[in-house]
């Protein structure tokens, strides 16, 4: 017995890394599984294959830009064409383009805003609508410590996590009465290509902040968002629950 027999998802951004983590853990606790993300197809179809090995018969994945309305609209209708609705919207696409408020370019702040937010809203908006006639639904957005606490050389990210913050407690109170719930989660420091991308030297004062003293995996993040979608957590909803090593307290 799997924590999600018989429900099904979909997690954008779920090629790699912390999305894909959550996409085969939902597989593995008996979900079927579609991604939506902007990869390569070679990529997709990789992930793909990972998720049908983890037990997701049905897996598919869509390419296309989380900030394209147009493309969330499509989305929606794929996913109920392809499983008759939808139980679980995990809206995990994300982007950085760090840099200081007196050096970041007007138009990295708002791509930022648009792909993390503005793409949230959008799949919100179309997910929901699925899930209103359903009476039932899951929706969880990856915010990060960064929306909780702010973050030097983050204006631009922080500002849209804590945007998806505010996002997710709106959507929480306009959706429960119809047996919707709506969280977040805010991952600390994840061992991802993401967080790859950053130096010895960023990395080494990043842990500096974590009481745990070493970054997470994937895994840490999948693990409870496969809770909050299960029904379980049905009684948890507008809440943001970090896992972070113990950065924010
Ligand atoms: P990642 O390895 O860079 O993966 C991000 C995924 O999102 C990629 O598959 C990427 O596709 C996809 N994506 C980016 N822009 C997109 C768009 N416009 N439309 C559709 N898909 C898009 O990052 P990650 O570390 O796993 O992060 C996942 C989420 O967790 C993000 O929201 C991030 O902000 C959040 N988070 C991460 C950390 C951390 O320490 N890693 C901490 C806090 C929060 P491509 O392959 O095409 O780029």
């Amino acid at each position: 017995m799997g924590l999600l027999d018989g429900k099904n998802a979909l997690v954008t951004g779920g090629s790699r890394g912390i999305g894909l983590a959550i996409a085969l853990e939902f597989a593995a606790e008996g979900a079927e599984v579609a991604i939506a993300d902007y990869a390569s197809d070679e990529d997709n179809a990789e992930a793909v294959e990972k998720l049908k090995a983890a037990g997701s018969a049905g897996a598919f994945a869509l390419k296309g830009d989380v900030s394209d309305p147009g493309f969330a609209k499509e989305a929606a209708a794929r996913v109920k064409e392809a499983f008759g609705g939808c139980d679980i919207l995990m809206n995990n696409a994300g982007v950085t383009a760090d840099g200081l408020i007196l050096r970041m370019k007007p138009e990295d702040f708002d791509r930022v805003i648009r792909i993390n937010l503005n793409g949230a809203f959008y799949m919100t908006k179309e997910f929901s609508a699925l899930m209103v006639k359903q009476r039932s639904g899951r929706i969880i957005n990856m915010s990060s410590v960064s929306g909780v606490n702010g973050n030097p050389g983050q204006a631009n990210y922080s500002s849209s996590k804590a945007g998806l913050i505010g996002l997710t407690k709106s959507a929480a109170k306009e959706l429960g009465s119809r047996g919707i719930t709506v969280n977040a989660i805010a991952p600390g420091f994840i061992d991802t290509p993401m967080t790859r991308k950053l130096s010895e030297k960023q990395i080494e004062s990043s842990l500096e902040r974590v009481p745990l003293g070493r970054m997470g995996e994937p895994e840490d993040i999948a693990r409870l968002a496969a809770f909050l979608a299960s029904d379980k957590a049905s009684y948890i909803t507008a809440q943001v629950i970090c896992v972070d090593g113990g950065i924010v307290m």
